[in-house]
């Protein structure tokens, strides 16, 4: 349990992602793990109280994309693949399902939480060094 809330952390870090979250309605439920769709194409990664910006990139060729999320392989139309600053020398490239809702079902708590470790948990490594 940490002193302030996840909300306030996102507000810092990512004004505008948690404006999109959260509106601007006091009350609102903090998510806690999960993948929500933000502006622009982009997704938030949020596990506990840290969040990552996941970007959306070029995609190129038409080979089938393999989502990191629910391992299910999909045709590029279906997937998206996006750009995750962990470190500020570490980038990370995700493949997602765009329809993110029935991804992160087949996916399930589990599915989640592996990607939030792997993503997340860089960021924790990299201000060791
Ligand atoms: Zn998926």
């Amino acid at each position: 349990m940490s002193d302030h809330s996840e909300r306030d952390l996102l507000r810092e870090l990512f004004p505008d992602t948690a404006r999109e979250l959260f509106g601007s309605l006091p009350g609102t439920p903090v998510p806690t793990l999960g993948l929500y769709p933000v502006a622009d194409g982009r997704m938030a990664l949020v596990s506990g109280g840290r969040l990552a910006e996941l970007e959306p990139i070029e995609q190129k060729g038409t080979r089938a994309a393999h989502c990191d999320l629910c391992h299910v392989t999909r045709s590029r139309s279906e997937a998206g693949i996006f750009r995750v600053r962990a470190t500020e020398r570490t980038t990370l490239y995700l493949t997602l399902c765009l329809n993110t809702e029935h991804c992160q079902r087949r996916a399930g708590r589990q599915g989640l939480e592996a990607l939030a470790e792997r993503v997340l948990q860089r960021s924790a490594v990299g201000q060791e060094d």
